[in-house]
């Protein structure tokens, strides 16, 4: 730390994303990407945007929340574009938690919570996921502050019914509840249409993952049209050219062609399915993921051994080591079935 930063971040921890080599000798099974392309519809689209660079790109991102509104059935007040989902989701930190309505979210989540709410100086509370690592529905039902839900959760790829989503938002009308969505369409129920219905929800959801568009950075919010306005406020007051023009054109491309999308995500389920009964075989536990990815753990061996040893055969998965009740589990992103099978062999060998 210099001299120079502000004591506004003297304790800032900054979130440390997945491992990315720079090296092309790992099967790379730790960041939940797609081991797909983007469709080609999205790169044809992205191609002929590059010669539109001279420009800024639509601050408003038009055209794209046009296509999103027709998609998901929402109006186009209840949209709002975003550099990646992390983008949406730090500006529902600054934009709806405060000092006496802190963030709240369980232990064992997305890492990126705590960071967001440090960085945009707000309180948050934990709720730890109970024993068998399902959201405390319960507990955060009570809670009077913001709620983020994951769905499906991550790491533990476990989750929640879309009815029992809508129970916790009705439950408390002045709390709001941010469902980040962003591997639901592998297997789990989306509540982005509650958005007509329900004042005090934003769900968040991304190109990243069953899109295949992690590098293009894009994400989307929806809500009732008074949350997205006052996520434009802050969207705004940040930089309101937050979605390039590639990033743009390129999600347009992939909202015409959601065919692919369904057709990889059905590809993924299969090789979850392959993955989780192999792995079971050679007696790996692990929770019933409706992600991209799977938790696993092994009773003859440490989560961080066997990440070690998969990282020395050439795999790369993701380990945590905090909270300690997660430190014997990997989590493991579902690629193409051969990246699955070499991975099933190299555990075979490991064990
Ligand atoms: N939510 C969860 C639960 C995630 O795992 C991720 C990916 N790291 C994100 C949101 C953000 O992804 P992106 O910014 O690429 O949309």
């Amino acid at each position: 730390m210099s001299r120079f930063l502000s004591g506004r971040y003297a304790e800032l921890v900054p979130y440390v994303p997945g491992e990315q080599p720079k090296d092309n000798k790992y099967i790379k099974l730790n960041t939940n990407e797609s081991p797909f392309p983007p469709s080609p519809k999205a790169v044809a689209a992205g191609r002929e945007a590059l010669e539109k660079l001279n420009l800024y790109s639509d601050p408003s991102c038009y055209a794209l929340i046009r296509a999103v509104s027709e998609l998901y059935g929402v109006s186009v007040e209840c949209v709002i574009c975003s550099n990646g989902s992390d983008e949406v989701l730090s500006w529902a930190f600054a934009a709806f938690c405060c000092e006496g309505r802190p963030a709240v979210f369980p232990d064992v989540t997305y890492g990126f919570y705590p960071v967001f709410a440090a960085q945009n100086g707000v309180p948050y509370k934990i709720v730890p996921l109970k024993e068998d690592f399902s959201v405390d529905t319960g507990e955060m039902k009570k809670e009077k502050g913001t709620l983020f839900i994951a769905n499906p959760n991550a790491p533990t790829g476990i989750a929640l019914k879309a009815d029992v989503i809508e129970e916790i938002v009705r439950a408390d009308p002045e709390r709001i509840v941010v469902v980040d969505e962003a591997y639901v369409d592998f297997g789990a129920e989306s509540v982005v249409s509650l958005v007509l219905k329900y004042e005090n929800l934003l769900v968040t959801q991304t190109f990243s993952k069953s899109r295949s568009m992690a590098g293009a950075r894009l994400g989307l919010g929806f809500a009732s049209p008074a949350l997205i306005r006052d996520l434009e406020t802050i969207r705004c007051s940040i930089n309101p050219y937050n979605v390039g023009t590639v990033a743009q054109a390129m999600g347009i491309g992939a909202l015409s062609d959601n065919e692919y999308m369904l057709d990889n995500c059905r590809e993924i389920c299969e090789n979850r399915a392959y993955t989780v009964s192999a792995l079971s075989a050679l007696g790996f536990e692990m929770t019933d993921s409706s992600a991209n990815f799977i938790f696993v753990r092994h009773p003859d061996i440490g989560g961080e051994e066997l990440y070690q040893k998969l990282r020395e055969k050439g795999i790369l998965v993701r380990h945590f080591s905090r909270p300690d009740r997660i430190k014997d589990y990997n989590r493991i992103t579902v690629g193409s079935i051969d990246q699955m099978k070499a991975l099933v062999k190299a555990a075979a060998e490991i064990l």
